[in-house]
């Protein structure tokens, strides 16, 4: 059986964290299967839709590396992928069901709807809109709803993650098929859609759980096979126990991007929310969630989002791509992402303080604030050389005499590598008769004024003589 998946999100706002995932397990699941992924923009909620919304998720598919053999701007034999330009096809599937007594059409005004509803609440009974079923009702035209004609029954059927699901007759209605503006609701266009795009797959949020009894019903009216179900459990907000939401400042997954998440990151990270392959393994790249990804194991309790864990991960995601890419490749990634001083100088420099930086790096937005005064010298801020808790103890004076030692012996160096400062700054440790930390400290802050910065002597290198020494300079002038 060819594998067919699909992600048919609804053009109403941007994409979040918690629903992208929605378009993960599909894409794996295809590719692993030499399948395909289709992209169904879900849009005949008229009134919820989002100009620019199909534009967002296209972009962050495609950041994230997913892409859609089928759908938007790619086209492909079940064109068109717009469900807003369907409507013929639905119209075709819901004539189906009126010529075999499996629908209606229905008048019936909203406020009388209320009434009905008002009633069983009123009584403490379930409101079944079959109990108030019209019984004389027009030919269906447009304007006029069109009702499934529920027949109440037991369901029991498999999904996949949620394992074996039964329902009773209480949860069959008669649901909308077709709304009063002709377009269909969500609950009938998925049904056709995914029967004639051939989707063998559905996977979704768990929140269409409690419908899946009237979505069989409909399989069966419209005489369709039944696609494997597949429920995916909700990304639960920071805390407390709903699902993660807009509410709840769940980011868009392009404002992750912008803030210098890598795409790889995000992948990993949200493809392991919810799911393992049963090791210890945290890391992988596409191609490995690709070949280990398995429906079994996605697990079925909600998963928490934790943006720390996400951040561990774009952390390790770029050590990664400099030591098993080397610095060039990770440098093509941190265009935009310099701090605006850096404009004036060339790629060579800003390629080696990124290779002495990256290591501490969480998002590439990190270099903004942690490069600044690689590119111009910092202000001066002696109270922060005098509290620091390494210096705390030293006099202006010492401090100052310290300095001058350091200057001298600097200036003293023939060759201003990393080595060769190694060497000089263990003779300081004797020359000063300072600790490391001391001693250290003063110069790294002296250079830089930043709470921290690489090795010293790799900081001092990539700064280089001039500058580095001009620096000490100002600072031994200044205490
Ligand atoms: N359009 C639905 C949504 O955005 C998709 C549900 C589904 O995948 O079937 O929630």
């Amino acid at each position: 059986m060819k594998v067919v998946t699909r992600f048919a999100p609804s053009p109403t706002g941007y994409i979040h964290i918690g629903n992208v995932r929605s378009a993960i397990y599909p894409y794996l699941l295809a590719k692993q299967n030499a399948g395909k992924m289709i992209l169904r923009i879900e849009d005949t909620d008229r009134e919820r839709y989002v100009e620019g919304a199909t534009e967002l998720i296209e972009d962050t598919l495609e950041w994230l590396g997913l892409n859609w053999d089928e759908g938007p701007i790619i086209g492909g034999p079940h064109a068109p992928y717009f469900q807003s330009e369907r409507k013929s096809i639905y119209h075709d599937y819901a004539r189906r069901l009126i010529e075999s007594g499996r629908a209606y059409a229905d008048p019936t005004p909203s406020e009388e709807i209320a009434k009905y509803r008002e009633k069983c609440s009123k009584e403490k009974i379930p409101f079944l809109y079959r109990n108030f079923r019209p019984e004389n009702t027009p030919e269906w035209e447009p304007g006029i709803p069109l009702r499934f004609k529920a027949e109440p029954k037991e369901y029991a059927w498999h999904d996949e993650v949620m394992g074996d699901m039964h329902a009773g007759p209480e949860v069959l209605d008669d649901i909308i098929l077709i709304k009063k503006d002709g377009y269909p609701t969500y609950n009938f266009a998925h049904i056709v859609d995914d029967a004639e795009m051939g989707v063998t797959h559905v996977m979704r949020g768990v929140e269409y759980l409690s419908s899946t009894p009237n979505y069989l019903a409909l399989y069966e009216a419209l005489n369709l096979e039944r696609p494997k179900l597949v429920s995916l459990p909700h990304i639960l907000a920071p805390t407390g126990n709903k699902k993660l939401g807009k509410r709840d400042g769940a980011k868009s997954v392009t404002e992750y991007r912008d803030d210098g998440v890598l795409a790889e990151a995000m992948l990993n990270y949200l493809a392991c929310l919810g799911w393992n392959d049963g090791t210890e393994q945290e890391i992988y790249t596409k191609d490995q969630l690709i070949k280990n990804f398995s429906l079994e194991r996605i697990q079925s309790s909600g998963a928490r989002y934790d943006e720390t864990k996400l951040l561990w991960y774009s952390g390790q995601w770029i050590r990664k791509i400099f030591d098993e890419q080397g610095v060039d490749v990770l440098y093509e990634r941190t265009a935009g992402f310099w701090p605006e001083v850096a404009d004036n100088f060339n790629n060579d420099y800003k390629r080696r303080v990124l290779s002495i930086i990256y290591d501490r790096l969480k998002t590439l937005s990190d270099l903004r604030e942690m490069t600044a005064y690689f590119f111009a010298a910092p202000a001066i801020d002696i109270d922060m050389l005098l509290q620091n808790k390494f210096l705390k103890k030293l006099s202006e004076a010492e401090l100052e005499s310290t300095l001058k030692t350091v200057i001298s012996e600097l200036t003293k160096l023939e060759d201003w590598n990393a080595d060769s400062l190694q060497n000089t700054l263990n003779n300081l440790l004797e020359l000063t008769n300072k600790k490391p930390a001391e001693l250290f400290s003063l110069i790294r802050i002296a250079v830089s004024f930043a709470p921290f910065s690489p090795a010293l002597n790799l900081t001092l290198e990539v700064l280089g003589r001039d500058e580095s020494l001009a620096r000490l300079n100002s600072v031994a002038r200044a205490i």
